[in-house]
């Protein structure tokens, strides 16, 4: 198939505009028009990764780690990024990277650290705001199922587990059209009364162009009259990190066991236990420091993430455990997340799971 079906996949699984500011994800060598057969996943990109590709004849790396972050300003192999980059183009091999966009969407890199440990009743543990937009329009009444239709098959009217979510009342709409215009209802020059329905919905702002297409060709009228509101409202299914719930209780030690069996950490550094039994659990994949207050306002007994120095783990307070367990372990189930979703979504298509350990950390035990 052409790369772009695959990235319009996976850009519908985790859109870029969800990426943080600081990010590079999308496509970063490769023509959307490319044909592939065949991907490798991989969690960052190396050189080894790319001769993995060569040797495997996969056309496209998708990586969590966007393996250019900054700016490239020469090409003469001094780094193993700019060798990495040269490698893949002189190969034709398309690299892309899906990195906080697909650490930010509910069924993300942190679900994936979730379910892993087995927790439940999972959520965003700080949801983003301002994603969400408000559409008001009028329409007749022979036109508003057509319309709302439209709008829902758009992507419009979704709120938690809720679709075809909209508001409906009843009104009177007037106007008049100038000798340029032939009215669905009504005539030219003469003011017009209409009954309408006042139909309103929501829908994620980055799919406004389609929610918009979808209004207009739906829509009676020559002149669809619609508004469009900011909504500052959170969404549950954007954000960063997420906390949930032990079916039952451990004790830290016993609790601690487990996470390193199934995170397979080497080793989890970690604050000293706080006396209680675990319960709530908040996680982030990667470097999650920036979310301790959250975890702890949403009384997690223990946060998972990676990445912590020596003075940021005093942050814990007694208030919960700090575990890190390291960046490469927290992160590497994203790559079976990757193949099972583009396996599921394309049958024919071929996925490899890279053999190459990326894991620049090595462990003297
Ligand atoms: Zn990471």
């Amino acid at each position: 198939m052409k790369l772009s079906q695959l990235t319009a996949y996976l850009e519908s699984l985790a859109p870029l505009a969800y990426q943080e500011d600081y990010d590079n994800a999308g496509l970063i060598v490769g023509r959307p028009d490319q044909e592939v057969s065949q991907a490798l996943i991989s969690l960052d990109c190396t050189e080894a990764v790319v001769d993995e590709a060569i040797i495997h004849d996969c056309q496209v790396i998708i990586s969590h780690h966007p393996i250019v972050f900054r700016g490239l300003k020469k090409f003469n192999s001094k780094t193993y990024v700019e060798r990495v980059v040269e490698k893949a183009i002189r190969n034709n091999i398309a690299l892309y990277a899906i990195h906080t966009n697909l650490d930010n969407v509910l069924p993300g890199v942190n679900a994936k650290i979730c379910a892993t440990l087995g927790l439940q009743n999972c959520r965003i543990l700080v949801p983003k705001h301002s994603l969400l937009k408000k559409l008001v329009t009028y329409v007749p009444h022979s036109h508003a199922d057509a319309v709302r239709d439209a709008l829902f098959e758009a992507g419009a009217g979704h709120i938690g587990n809720y679709s075809e979510v909209s508001f409906n009342a009843n009104g009177t709409g007037t106007f008049k059209g100038n000798e340029y215009t032939n009215p669905f209802v009504g005539e030219q020059g003469v003011r017009h009364r209409e009954e309408e329905i006042r139909v309103e919905t929501i829908y994620p702002a980055i799919a406004e162009s389609k929610i918009l297409m979808a209004l207009i060709l739906a829509h009676p009228y020559e002149e669809v009259a619609y508004d469009l509101y900011p909504m500052t409202n959170q969404t549950q299914a954007v954000g960063s990190g997420m906390i949930g719930e032990l079916e039952l209780p451990m004790e830290e030690e016993a609790f601690l066991y487990q996470v390193k069996e199934k995170m397979r950490a080497h080793v989890i550094r970690h604050t000293a236990f706080t006396g209680r039994h675990i319960k709530k659990v908040a996680v982030c994949g990667g470097a999650g420091g920036f979310l301790l207050k959250h975890a702890i306002g949403a009384g997690a007994d223990i946060f998972i993430t990676a990445d912590y120095k020596y003075h940021e783990f005093f942050d814990a307070e007694g208030k919960l455990i700090i575990a890190d367990v390291g960046h490469f372990e927290s992160e590497q189930f994203t790559q079976q997340l990757l193949y099972e979703n583009i396996k599921k979504k394309f049958s024919n298509f071929a996925v490899r799971l890279t053999e190459v350990n990326t894991n620049p950390v090595k462990y003297f035990i």
